[in-house]
């Protein structure tokens, strides 16, 4: 049997981190078993789906590397299928059409409240006579289609990462609805018309849709086919075990991007959410993973999103990047923050600034406040480095940094030879080395604190700008 997975968002919204944590499932399933991974687009809610979440939730995927197979297939473009099924269900007497107006199933609710019952629909339609039916239709009243569901009758599967679960008919919620008065398909009968005609083998999707299961089980037998396997994987909560909301600071994989996180490290925590590698390795590819991917080590309990983990693994992953990588991911985040990558030396130099920043930062986002003093000119200062620079004896000591520089005329500038110069000063000025060199940084950074100095150093002179910042203390404590 040749596996063939989907991935069916609803263009509601934007690429959810749950969504994509299903799609790192799928992906890794496919990937295993040398099978189809297709997307899908659940635009039936016509309302709800909007062009620009489908965009979104495309991009998304495609930034994560998550590449599928066949599709995207839109699910607006086949609503004359699903309506075929929906006759044919009508044809064989499996679903019929209801008339209750919305006032009415109110007014069943509320009876069923009073009496201490749970909410549903009574079937009270699924009986009516062909004069009853005519009378309502002579109303003007347009029928939602029903899909009959006998009670009592017990439901199972065996679910690949929950194991056997099973429902009872009567909970429901009655005779469901499988299209709207207007015509239009609703989710469950769609996702399984697809699900058939796409021959999808493993439905592998969020927990909040194992009660959607058993109805879709129902259909599949009521139109022939044998049901997929199910494997319905846990929802991911904020740290507080509560869903993750908007609150918790990022919900969308577009969120996590412009906030700094690399595909690949997102990706990766993804999979480790409910997963893990049979070695405990904690960073992998996906590659890798899907070796190695089964549902037997996926948890059942719920997965809660931990911030310190995925900053670190967001940081290991940029340790790994090369100089000239980590400069094309951080491109993007210098031109947000207003830099002008025009103007600097050459590509080399930028690779230099990118390979001194990587260590101090966990997310790109970081390495605009960190690389600052080396991309702007002239550069503002915070007031514990304006402390630092009217230390006794300091502005004489950043004047002669700047003369022995100016005279020592190095061919070539490098932490190799900028140190005997910073040596000679401090010794000449009888100044300690601690000392000297806080305010240089302070001087050259315009802060007391930041990337490794004497390497800023060595960059900020190859800019042309190192002298001119020595120079600007005079006046600034003039
Ligand atoms: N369209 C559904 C959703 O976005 C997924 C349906 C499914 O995977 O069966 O939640």
């Amino acid at each position: 049997m040749t596996v063939r997975v989907r991935l069916a968002p609803s263009p509601t919204g934007n690429l959810h981190i749950g969504t994509a944590r299903t799609a790192v499932f799928n992906w890794l399933y496919a990937r295993h078993h040398n099978g189809t991974f297709i997307l899908r687009i659940e635009d039936t809610d016509r309302d709800r789906s909007l062009p620009r979440h489908t965009r979104n939730i495309l991009a998304g995927l495609a930034w994560l590397g998550l590449d599928w197979d066949e599709g995207p297939i839109y699910q607006s473009r086949r609503i004359e299928r699903y309506q075929a099924v929906v006759e044919q269900l009508l044809d064989q007497g499996l679903a019929y059409r209801c008339y209750v107006s919305e006032a009415e199933l109110e007014e069943m609710r509320i009876a069923q409240k009073a009496a201490g019952k749970a909410p549903r629909y009574d079937n009270r339609h699924r009986f009516l006579t062909e004069a009853q039916r005519q009378a309502y239709e002579a109303e003007g009243r347009q029928p939602v289609i029903r899909f009959k569901i006998e009670e009592p009758q017990e439901i199972s599967w065996v679910d690949l990462i929950r194991g056997q679960i099973t429902w009872n008919t009567q909970d429901l919620g009655g005779d469901m609805v499988i299209a709207r008065a207007d015509g239009y398909p609703l989710y469950n009968l769609a996702v399984v018309v697809d699900d058939i005609d796409m021959g999808i083998t493993h439905v592998i999707r969020g927990e909040d849709h194992i009660a959607n299961t058993p109805k879709q089980i129902l259909l599949y037998r009521a139109l022939g086919y044998e049901p997929p396997q199910f494997a319905h994987s846990p929802l991911i909560l904020n740290p507080e075990g509560k869903k993750l909301s908007k609150r918790d600071g990022a919900t969308s994989v577009a969120e996590f991007q412009q906030m700094g996180f690399l595909p690949e490290a997102l990706k990766n925590y993804l999979a480790l959410l409910s997963w893990s590698p049979p070695d405990g390795e904690e960073i992998f590819s996906l590659e890798k993973a899907a070796t190695l991917f089964d549902f037997e080590r996926v948890t059942r309990s719920a997965a809660r999103f931990d911030w310190d983990k995925l900053n670190w693994l967001n940081s290991q992953y940029i340790k790994q990047l090369s100089p000239a990588e980590l400069v094309e991911r951080l491109t993007p985040f210098w031109q947000a923050a207003g830099f002008d990558l025009t103007t600097v030396p050459d590509a080399a130099w930028l690779e230099d600034l990118a390979r001194l920043i990587a260590d101090g930062i966990d997310r790109l986002t970081e390495a605009s406040s960190l690389s600052r003093f080396l991309l702007q000119d002239p550069i503002s200062y915070t007031l514990p480095a304006l402390e630092q620079l009217r230390l006794p004896g300091v502005a004489e000591a950043m004047r002669a940094m700047a003369t022995t520089l100016a005279q020592a005329d190095l061919p070539e500038i490098s932490v190799q030879s900028l140190k005997p110069l910073v040596d000679q000063v401090a010794k000449a000025q009888g100044m300690k080395k601690g000392l000297l060199m806080k305010s240089l940084r302070a001087a050259l950074t315009g802060d007391v604190q930041g990337p490794d100095l004497m390497e800023s150093f060595v960059l900020l002179q190859r800019r042309g700008w190192a002298l001119p910042r020595l120079e600007a203390v005079q006046r600034l404590l003039a």
